[in-house]
């Protein structure tokens, strides 16, 4: 299997990509905050619970998310592989996936991690909050969210630093400039 996991900071262009890597390698797109937003849209008592967390730019707890990975991962387990967008978002959730691809006979093939810095990010996301009305991308919970990614996410590139799969990608330029760069990397690495 090719399970590529998508990391990044808000912003950064994750789904963009995600969409482009699913066409490419036939995959299944896992994103968290998709699922969340599902929840939250179909006012699940999850969904409900969720969104004061996500419009605080907070992390939704690991429980949860993971109970949901677990669900999608028995849902699709037999296909080419996943890519997981927006998730691991901390090093207890990369420790599980790890445990939950083992149960399934996998493992994370590969990490691409793009590179946006902070104003970049903060010009993407205000202009996305005034387009598509996101209601957490407005000034205030964009500026949170970077800080918890920075705080609690950054430490999950260090879990994956030791396993030598981590691949940094710069993510500035047109969408298919960086596209072609992921794909090098997966063509190198799968
Ligand atoms: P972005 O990457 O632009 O912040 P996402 O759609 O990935 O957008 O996430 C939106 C929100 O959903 C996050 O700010 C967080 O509250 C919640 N969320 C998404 N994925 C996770 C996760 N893996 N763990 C905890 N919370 C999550």
């Amino acid at each position: 299997m090719l399970n590529i996991v998508l990391f990044g900071p808000p912003g950064s262009g994750k789904g963009t990509q995600a969409e482009k890597l699913i066409k490419k390698y036939s995959l299944t797109h896992i994103s968290t905050g998709d699922l969340l937003r599902s929840e939250v849209a179909a006012q699940t008592e999850l969904g409900i619970e969720a969104k004061v967390i996500m419009d605080k730019g907070e992390l939704v707890s690991d429980k949860i998310v993971i109970g949901m990975i677990e669900n999608k991962l028995k849902e699709h387990g037999g296909g080419p592989g996943f890519i997981f967008d927006g998730f691991p978002r901390t090093v207890e959730q990369a420790r599980e996936l790890r445990n939950l691809l083992t149960d399934h006979g996998t493992k994370v093939s590969m990490v691409i991690s793009l590179q946006v810095e902070r104003e970049e990010l903060m010009k993407r996301l205000v202009k996305r909050g005034e387009e598509t009305g996101r209601s957490d991308d407005n000034a205030e919970t964009i500026s949170n969210r970077i800080d918890v990614y920075e705080r609690q996410t950054i430490p999950v590139t260090y879990y994956y630093d030791k396993t030598k799969i981590h691949h940094p990608v710069e993510g500035i330029g047109k969408i298919d400039e960086i596209f072609k760069r992921i794909v090098d990397v997966v063509e190198k690495n799968k």
